[in-house]
């Protein structure tokens, strides 16, 4: 890479965690009233009438809730009651942790996430708990549940078994469940186990990291218009050549001359940061001060 276009890149990104951590959804407490609406796509979107997911109920618990960001659309939160009673019923000793949903009104988060914006999208720890003090024993901000692979990439039975396995095809069989991301190590051990055709797989989708949690990530609900779904699952299981590709080396970079080199790739410009129709949804409000920022935003964007 040429020095120039490292520079370029290098203070893209900068202004990319600017602009990231000066989301000013990420400071917004409050949802806003009236029906649910699931506004945009989930990596650029917000929701209107989100709903909180209680701090604790059946076979659930909602953990680092001091990052509030564990609101959601109706039938994400019946989602993840659903998965906790379905958890009950096996085992009374432990609960799920339910870990990020969205911010009150979605939007971009000022870290982890670029997802997760419009309400449909939750976190699933694969390590259960005992109870609320429990759980923020095992998985305090900054450090994480353990990940369910050993160093060769292959499911450690310290941590994973039946229940894990039991919550992943539950969360597929969920009508409104649109996919699933997994790290694809998991994705390999499960479709070993059920055999390539079982049809739940079709909704694991293999990603990066996900080893410790599981994503789930809804259709768009009825009610929604404005809510523009992902395109759709590729078909079959998955379990063939998509997999296999995953974990095929990668080619040996070979060196070469300056002169070889293929142009540079334009750099893609970042899309705007809000669609029309969350507007109205972030400047709804009375704080003088959030107000006058979020004016801010919206005015440059
Ligand atoms: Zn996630």
């Amino acid at each position: 890479m040429g020095k120039r276009l490292s520079i370029a890149l290098a203070l893209l990104a900068t202004a990319g965690l600017v602009q990231a951590s000066a989301s000013p959804w990420a400071k917004i407490e409050t949802a806003t009233p009236g029906p649910p609406r699931v506004i945009g796509k989930v990596s650029y979107g917000c929701i209107s009438g989100a709903e909180a997911l209680p701090e604790t109920g059946v076979g659930y618990v909602s953990i680092r809730r001091h990052r509030n960001r564990f609101y959601g659309h109706p039938e994400t939160l019946k989602l993840v009651q659903g998965l906790g009673e379905e958890l009950a019923k096996r085992r009374q000793d432990r609960k799920l942790m339910i870990g990020d949903l969205s911010q009150p009104r979605g939007g971009l988060m000022s870290s982890m996430h670029r997802s997760h914006q419009n309400g449909v999208d939750v976190d699933v720890w694969f390590t259960l708990t005992e109870s609320v003090e429990h759980a923020k024993k095992l998985a305090p901000e900054g450090n994480d549940p353990p990940s369910m692979l050993q160093a060769d990439k292959r499911l450690t039975s310290q941590h994973w078994g039946e229940d894990q396995l039991f919550l992943l095809k539950t969360a597929a069989e969920n009508p409104q469940v649109e996919r699933i991301f997994i790290n694809p190590g998991i994705k390999l051990a499960v479709c070993a186990s059920q055999g390539p055709d079982a049809p739940w797989l079709q909704k694991l989708r293999p990603w990066h990291g996900h080893d410790a949690h599981f994503h789930v990530r809804l259709k768009c609900p009825e009610g929604s218009p404005d809510c523009e779904q992902q395109a759709p699952l590729p078909p079959g299981s998955g379990c063939g050549a998509e997999l296999a590709s995953w974990f095929k080396p990668k080619p040996a970079v070979k060196p070469t001359k300056e002169a070889e080199k293929p142009p540079a790739k334009p750099v893609k410009p970042a899309p705007p940061p809000i669609p029309p129709q969350c507007r109205p949804v972030l400047a709804q409000g009375t704080d003088a001060k959030l107000a006058e920022q979020r004016a801010d935003f919206l005015s440059t964007h």
